[in-house]
């Protein structure tokens, strides 16, 4: 390390600096505009500029106002990190407090103790730098406590460089640009360099493993009702079944169709027909156990599989389904009911296909009886003349 003079190792840490700013920028702008990345952009080639501007430190005419100017820009860099973990929790940016730092370094640089103290400077750059890392810990800390997935590693890489910054401020007291103690020197600018890498790492980790969370939740799941989707339904009900299999214990499905649906679409408007589906959802998120599933599969059809339920326990179930539909009746939508084929999974060998199937021929059952009632398959099966 000490084989290179500190002016080389200052271009070799922005232009990486740069180079990761320019591919963060590049990134924030691909897919959804994600802010964090834009904002951890601004901070990589603000550092950058800030390094390249601590360059002209060798000319003696203008070393004081850059020694201002250039680490003003730097902590400004760090007020970035903590925007971008804002950013990342969707919550308002505090521009004075982000720029409170940098004013602060200006304003203690017209002090001339400070001016002469190169240890005064470098104390206060490492306590202002630390306290945005701090603020941006916070934020990883909170966001980590909220149960968001992939934020730990922010969480380490924060620390740690608080850790490094702390160290220097007790113990090293390396200038933060073009110190004296080369070897301390470029300890620092290598750090600064793995940091940086490290940082923009993360955040990108963060913001892949948010963005797949929500492809993921929008492929199993309803958008209109919230409720899981057909194809996440069978893969839970599978599951669910074989269990209720390995345990011995019944299980039962129900098939919901809502009544006269389209006559509430033409009445009524689509938008009406959509607040009723919704309705339904809630009806049915209401009604079940924990660990039941609940899932819309069709247009006005869905599917309940309720555990360690018997036929009667299933009809109970369908009938409050039934009972709290019917209370948001109104006048304009006129009464709302749905009807319920319900079948027994261990009657159908835990087998979904042929529940599903059972559970629809009951419904037939319920719709040809009337609408608006609970039927249980085989009784409605063999009354529309199905096999049993
Ligand atoms: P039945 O009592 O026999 O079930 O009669 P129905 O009118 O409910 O049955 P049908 O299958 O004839 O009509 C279902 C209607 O549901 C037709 C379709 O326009 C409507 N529909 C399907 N998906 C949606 C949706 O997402 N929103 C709204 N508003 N309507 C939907
Ligand atoms: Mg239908
Ligand atoms: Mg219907």
């Amino acid at each position: 390390m000490r084989n290179f003079d500190a002016p080389t190792l200052v271009v070799v840490d922005a232009y990486v600096l740069a180079l990761l700013g320019a591919l963060l920028l590049v990134s924030a702008f691909q897919g959804q505009r994600e802010q964090a990345l834009l904002y951890t952009a601004c901070g990589a080639l603000l550092s950058a500029f800030g390094l390249i501007l601590s360059l002209l430190r060798s000319d003696p005419d203008l070393a004081a106002i850059v020694v201002v100017i250039s680490n003003a820009v730097l902590i400004f860099a760090h007020a970035m990190i903590w925007a971008a973990f804002r950013a990342f929790s969707r919550q308002r940016q505090r521009p004075a407090w982000m720029l409170a730092g940098s004013l602060a370094w200006v304003a203690l640089s017209l002090w001339p103790l400070f001016q002469q103290s190169s240890a005064l400077r470098i104390g206060m750059y490492s306590i202002l730098c630390d306290v945005y890392l701090g603020l941006a810990l916070r934020e990883a800390w909170r966001l980590r406590r909220q149960g968001v997935a992939g934020v730990l590693p922010a969480v380490v890489v924060l620390g740690l460089q608080m850790l490094f910054y702390l160290y220097r401020l007790l113990v090293e007291r390396v200038p933060p640009i073009l110190g004296a103690d080369q070897s301390g020197f470029a300890l620092t600018m290598f750090e600064s360099i793995l940091f940086a890498v490290s940082l923009s790492f993360v955040i990108l980790m963060m913001v892949r493993a948010r963005a797949e969370r929500q492809y993921r939740h929008a492929a199993l799941h309803d958008d209109l009702t919230g409720l899981s989707n057909r194809r996440a339904f069978f893969a839970q009900a599978t599951g669910a079944l074989a269990k209720a299999r390995a345990r011995r214990r019944d299980a039962v499905l129900l098939m919901c169709d809502l009544d006269w649906f389209k006559r509430i679409n033409d009445a009524c408007g689509h938008v009406a027909g959509d607040r009723v589906l919704v309705v339904f959802g809630d009806v049915l998120r209401e009604s079940i156990r924990p660990g039941d599933l609940c899932a819309r599969i069709g247009g006005e059809e869905f599917v309940v599989l309720a555990l360690k339920a018997d036929l009667e326990q299933g009809r109970t179930l369908g009938e409050r389904i039934r009972g709290r539909l019917g209370a948001h009746s109104t006048d304009t939508l006129g009464r709302l009911s749905v009807s319920i084929g319900i079948a027994s999974a261990a009657q159908a060998d835990y087998e979904l296909d042929r529940l599903l199937v059972r559970a629809d021929e009951a419904l037939y059952g319920a719709k040809a009886a009337g609408r608006d009632c609970v039927v249980a398959w085989p009784a409605a099966a063999a009354a529309l003349g199905y096999p049993p």
